[in-house]
């Protein structure tokens, strides 16, 4: 089915430089007894670092599993559209975004 996504273009762009420049970080907590005390630290912990006026900021994310497997085409200034065939595969990144079935692969036999 095909799916619009309605200023998908953004999120789906910054995908896809964050995939690049994902960093990796294990942590201590601040737990006296804890075995990251020991040297077994927390993580690891998957985050990009963005920059803001202000400095940076760390975004933390899921560790990414397999690269973009998605056919879209873009539509307008912002949206997309993507074909998947079931809702379930419209990635997580693109949740946020008002999607819309606009073509129901549905196979019909016309006579
Ligand atoms: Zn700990």
């Amino acid at each position: 089915m095909k799916v619009i996504i309605v200023d998908g273009l953004t999120p789906l762009q910054e995908y896809l430089l964050q995939s690049k420049n994902i960093r990796i970080k294990y942590v201590t907590c601040g737990k006296k007894n804890c075995i990251c005390r020991l040297g077994k630290r927390h993580g690891p912990y998957y985050y990009i670092r963005k920059k803001t006026p202000t400095g940076y900021k760390d975004i933390y994310i899921k560790p990414p599993k397999k690269p973009l497997n998605l056919k879209y085409e873009v539509v307008g200034k912002s949206s997309i559209i993507v074909d998947v065939k079931d809702l379930k595969e419209i990635p997580d990144f693109l949740r946020n975004c008002p999607a819309f079935i606009i073509k129901d692969e549905v196979t019909l036999n016309e006579s």
